[in-house]
């Protein structure tokens, strides 16, 4: 879209150049004449003739401009209307003076009126770690199967989500969507316009890390970039080759997404949260790894992993450190993780606004921070507006004078399970239909918390 705009911008800066070129030198021409005297008929006639050849000039070199072809543009409009942004699409197409254009703009049009804005407070927040590609794997019977039990989703658990809520009409949004920053540091809510039947929601991931306890239990071991440009994950196997593919969120989500476009909030994708211990992304970018002899590579990649990630819509977070709980840890502890993370991991990622509170322990009570919040005080200091921690069973939104905070659902086998087989709760039905996701592959009973 900017490309072509960027095109028909220079292609009127390029008429109005030649046109001013072309002026200023049958002016200075003139004055030349006009100086030495010599405005006979003929030098007129001359005048003329450069000044037509010139224009004949123009005419040619405008055409060397190659047209950028309507159809590119529609279809980049069309793109723009199915992810919600209208203002936009109908921006593109004002150029075009086409049937399909007119029509396209009629249609444009009348979904507009139909919009309404979404209730920001309303907005399901849901969050997964890293998938169980390999369910044999990862319940093996060994001491990491409960926590996996509990804490994780599979693949076709994720696969089935994806398309049920697809299906109840869900919207991928930013939480930068929800609420925005301003200049000193306030916060004011945005407005999300929708369609009739359309919902916003979140999605996040923590521990996008792909720690060294996971490796052989049915995971990803990074992110990579694709051959096609484009963020996917690496899976060590058995005989320690390395193969490439959808093993976890981010390719798998940016897939669904490329099949249904509407499913994207004008190309939202999901947070991915961070500690720094062992490094981010699978890459082993801690200090404390700089012995190793791919430490200086691991950097280069992680940082252009996370760059791709970027382009690709996706936004990080921090998740802490040292994955600690930040609501008891002591205040000087928490400046000492606070500090370390912005050190290790931001020069890698870049900037982030954004915290998942590890263990979902936030660092004040529902009723909002107080002026005289040290912690808070100090994670706004250093550049956090939006704090997430965890509200299993419903959405939750706080707009403060100067924070947002939201809370998140987590969608794992423990609260499948215990959805699924108690009749009295009902805490994922406005989500999914809990018996169609859960994985039948999963140890029962999931171990309880
Ligand atoms: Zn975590």
């Amino acid at each position: 879209m900017k490309l072509i705009s960027v095109k028909n911008g220079s292609k009127k800066t390029k008429i109005i150049v030649i046109s001013v070129a072309v002026a200023v030198a049958v002016a200075i021409i003139a004055l030349a004449f006009w100086i030495i005297g010599a405005f006979s008929s003929e030098d007129v006639g001359n005048i003329s003739k450069a000044a037509a050849t010139d224009k004949n000039d123009k005419v040619v070199v405008t055409d060397e401009i190659p047209e950028t072809p309507d159809k590119a543009i529609l279809d980049e409009a069309k793109m723009l209307f199915v992810s919600y942004d209208y203002e936009k699409a109908l921006e593109l197409i004002s150029s075009l003076d086409t049937e399909e254009a007119t029509a396209l703009k009629a249609e444009i049009e009348a979904e507009v009126a139909t919009l309404a804005p979404a209730d920001n407070y309303a907005i399901p927040h849901i969050f997964f770690h890293s998938l169980i590609a390999d369910t044999s794997k990862a319940f093996d019977g060994d001491y990491k199967e409960a926590g996996y039990n509990q804490v994780m989703t599979t693949i076709s658990e994720f696969n089935e989500i994806l398309a049920e809520m697809y299906e109840k009409g869900f919207v991928l949004v930013s939480i930068h969507d929800i609420a925005g920053v301003n200049e000193d540091g306030t916060t004011y809510e945005k407005e999300i316009l929708l369609p009739p039947g359309k919902k916003p929601f979140v999605l996040s991931v923590d521990d996008v890390n792909y720690y060294e306890y996971m490796e052989g239990d049915g995971f990803a071991s990074r992110i990579v970039i694709g051959e096609d440009g484009k963020p996917t994950c690496e899976m060590k196997l058995d005989d320690g080759t390395i193969t490439t593919g959808d093993f976890d969120v981010v390719p798998l989500l940016d897939a669904f997404i490329e099949e249904h476009p509407e499913f994207s909030y004008r190309g939202a994708k999901g947070i991915l949260a961070l500690t720094g211990y062992e490094g981010v992304l699978g890459y082993r970018t801690c200090p404390s790894y700089s012995d190793e002899p791919t430490y200086a590579a691991d950097i280069e990649s992680a940082k252009a992993v996370a760059q791709n990630l970027k382009d690709n819509g996706w936004e990080f977070a921090s998740h802490s450190w040292g994955h600690r709980d930040m609501s008891k840890m002591s205040f000087e502890n928490f400046k000492i993780d606070t500090n370390r993370w912005e050190d290790e991991v931001e020069p890698i990622i870049g900037t982030t606004d954004v915290i998942l509170y590890p263990f979902g322990s936030d660092i004040g009570s529902w009723k909002g921070y107080k002026e005289d919040n040290e912690k808070f005080n100090y994670l706004k200091k250093v550049g956090f507006n939006y704090f997430c921690n965890v509200d299993g069973n419903r959405a939750w939104l706080q707009i403060g004078k100067n924070y947002v905070r939201q809370g998140r659902r987590n969608l794992d086998g423990y609260k499948m399970y215990y959805d699924m087989i108690n009749p009295n709760k009902d805490w994922l039905s406005d989500l999914i239909d809990v018996e169609k996701v859960f994985d039948k592959s999963r140890p029962t009973p999931v171990p309880p918390m």
